[in-house]
């Protein structure tokens, strides 16, 4: 498809628009309404945001940060997700994938089978979409977006 340059075409065709969750409050309900959904009893997130830093210092597209520091007595510990805003402007299902890896290590820190068992509990085409979302980001990078 990258000799063809057909690429693009293939993404677009398949993925027409863009979501418009694209501030950090529309990504927060976004988020918690799927935690709501399948992790009610995990851990309360602190804060959920898009970062702009993410991909060039973590070289990641998400993440998910577990903060703990001792107050008082007591163990204090906060949750928190970002999400690189290469995210801001895609197809649903790929913010939709991003948003369900970093749920899923609420439950599960490592890559291991029961996080990717997860994974697929809240969006059975996980896998899949893991694999297409390559495909958008080589596309952004070798040739630009597709909106
Ligand atoms: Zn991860």
């Amino acid at each position: 498809m990258l000799d063809k340059n057909t690429l693009g075409v293939f993404l677009l065709k398949k993925y027409p628009t863009a979501h418009n969750i694209n501030n950090d409050k529309t990504l927060r309900n976004y988020t918690i309404n799927i935690k709501n959904h399948y992790l009610k009893k995990s851990e309360p997130l602190s804060k959920i945001k898009y970062d702009d830093k993410i991909h060039v210092i973590n070289n990641a597209l998400g993440l998910h940060s577990y903060v703990s520091r001792v107050q008082g007595n007591k163990l204090k510990s906060k949750n928190e997700i970002r999400i690189g805003t290469i995210f801001k402007q895609s197809p649903e299902p790929f913010l939709n994938m991003i948003v369900v890896h970093e749920l899923a290590h609420l439950k599960e820190k490592e890559h291991n089978k029961a996080f990717y068992k997860l994974c697929q509990h809240m969006l059975p085409d996980y896998h899949q979409l893991e694999f297409e979302l390559r495909l958008y980001l080589t596309q952004l990078e070798l040739i630009g977006t597709i909106y």
